[in-house]
């Protein structure tokens, strides 16, 4: 029999929620790849077919899954954090994503990533279902609203945001900015490195960039972009996303009073809601549904290729360029960026296989170690560095110069004192630097 949902695990009150996990909370916000499951409700299509439930909250971070095809076995994974079917969308977000935006504010790059199979929440996740309902919304818009809300309340700070929404449709990148169908279609946007320190990393030429000032317009971006997207039904969802689709939002930072921009950070962060996995016997997909989840499964195995070379013990070549959705996210894969992925599941047994490779994908990720660094001019930071140094060193001198001058006042004033202690070096007295005992002629 399969085992009940775990009870003790479901919280309709995210504050409270947010108590339980809080300690783990804590812990997580210095790791930089953070791995969270977010397990959805059975959908009417696994409840019209009297499916059962095959996953079991074991506590922070930790479940089980039963495998349908192997009767009595668990398998049991550990993550940084599992988010219950019943838990509310602003539980996900304060759980998870809020860490990655206050990074971002540090100077930070970041990237929040849903993955998993076909109708598992993903776009559920990262947008939310109802626009119309704050306590609908996403990580996306949440996020948005968090980052705008912050910078109106900083008065130490000046902000430039600048957004661009892309999608990633059969290896062709696609601008959801352009309102012109025909452009669109005929994208030809190519993806650069520029690998220079302080650079702009890895970016996308010609795609069109925005400067947002509002919560209000960054989600009319979105929504716009979100209306362009290439979508279709299959039989796991009726509204599939046939795309990746890219939120980038870069975020430049500096002093009020930094006229010249000593203090300046710029931070990328990418927010991402991927296409999901599928297998056509189960979306029964056909003709152009069918080569569009051939498309979405090159690439998301391209993923996993990248995620495996990162993670293996004798790494060597990291395959990012056999996709184009692995080489936008080169930066937070293994690279300087804090990442988060939602990895998102269905809870019912007759989907047991899909939620066992979606777990065992996010257990590999979670093993992935990037490498990040504030995003700051890098000549800027050395003037900052040797400023700060020369600081140091006149300090340093002050305090000797004193010291010294403590000196020549004892010597006039108790000259007989004086040079008794000091008799092997006179008329010079000695001074110490460091360890060593010098000399030093007194005027
Ligand atoms: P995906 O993007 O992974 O293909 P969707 O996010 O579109 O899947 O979700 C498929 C359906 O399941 C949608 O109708 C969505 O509203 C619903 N759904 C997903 N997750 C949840 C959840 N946690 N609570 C309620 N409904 C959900
Ligand atoms: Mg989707």
């Amino acid at each position: 029999m399969d085992p009940p949902p775990s009870r003790a695990m479901s919280y309709h009150n995210p504050d409270r929620l947010l108590r339980r996990f809080s300690s783990m909370h804590r812990a997580l916000t210095d790791t930089q790849v953070v791995v969270c499951v977010k397990i959805r409700p059975l959908n009417a299509i696994e409840v019209a077919a009297s499916s059962t439930i095959c996953t079991q909250v074991l506590g922070p971070g930790a479940l089980s899954v039963q495998d349908d095809n192997v009767i009595g076995q668990a398998r049991t994974f550990t993550l940084d954090a599992v988010v219950h079917a019943d838990a509310p969308q602003s539980a996900l977000y304060e759980l998870t994503a809020r860490n990655i935006l206050t990074k971002v504010f540090k100077g930070f790059n970041g990237c929040i990533f849903a993955y998993g199979q076909t109708g598992a929440g993903k776009t559920y996740s990262m947008l939310g279902s109802n626009k119309d309902e704050r306590s609908e919304e996403g990580i996306i818009p949440r996020t948005c609203r968090e980052l705008f809300s912050r910078i109106s309340q900083d008065n130490g700070k000046t902000y430039i945001v600048k957004g661009h929404f892309v999608e990633i449709y059969q290896e062709k990148i696609i601008d959801l900015m352009d309102s012109n169908d025909t452009t669109r279609s005929v994208s030809k946007l190519l993806l650069r490195h520029d690998k220079s320190p302080g650079g702009k990393g890895i970016y996308i030429t010609g795609v069109r960039e925005t400067i947002v000032r509002t919560t209000q317009q960054v989600l009319a971006l979105l929504e716009e972009g979100t209306k362009r997207r290439t979508v279709g039904s299959t039989n796991m969802n009726a509204t599939s996303s046939r795309s990746h689709a890219v939120l980038s939002l870069v975020i430049s930072g500096q002093d009020v009073d930094d006229g010249e921009g000593f203090s300046k950070t710029v931070s990328k962060l990418h927010l991402v809601d991927l296409a999901g996995s599928e297998r056509a016997k189960a979306t029964g997909a056909t003709g152009a549904r069918l080569v569009e989840g051939a498309s979405i499964n090159k690439s998301l195995a391209a993923l996993g290729n990248v995620v495996n070379s990162l993670t293996s013990k004798n790494r060597s070549h990291v395959p990012y360029r056999d996709s184009k959705l692995t080489r936008l996210l080169q930066d937070s894969l293994g690279g300087n960026a804090y990442t988060l992925m939602i990895c998102c599941v269905s809870p019912a047994s007759m989907n047991s296989a899909e939620t066992l490779s979606s777990l065992r994908f996010a257990e590999r990720t979670k093993k992935i170690q990037n490498r990040a660094t504030i995003n700051r001019d890098p000549k800027l930071a050395r003037i900052v560095q040797l400023t700060e140094e020369n600081q140091t060193l006149k300090a340093k001198i002050e305090i000797l110069e004193h010291e010294l001058q403590v000196m020549k006042d004892s010597i006039l004033k108790k000259p007989s004192a004086y040079a008794k202690s000091t008799a092997t070096v006179s008329p010079a007295t000695s001074m110490s630097v460091g360890n060593k005992t010098k000399c030093c002629v007194i005027s």
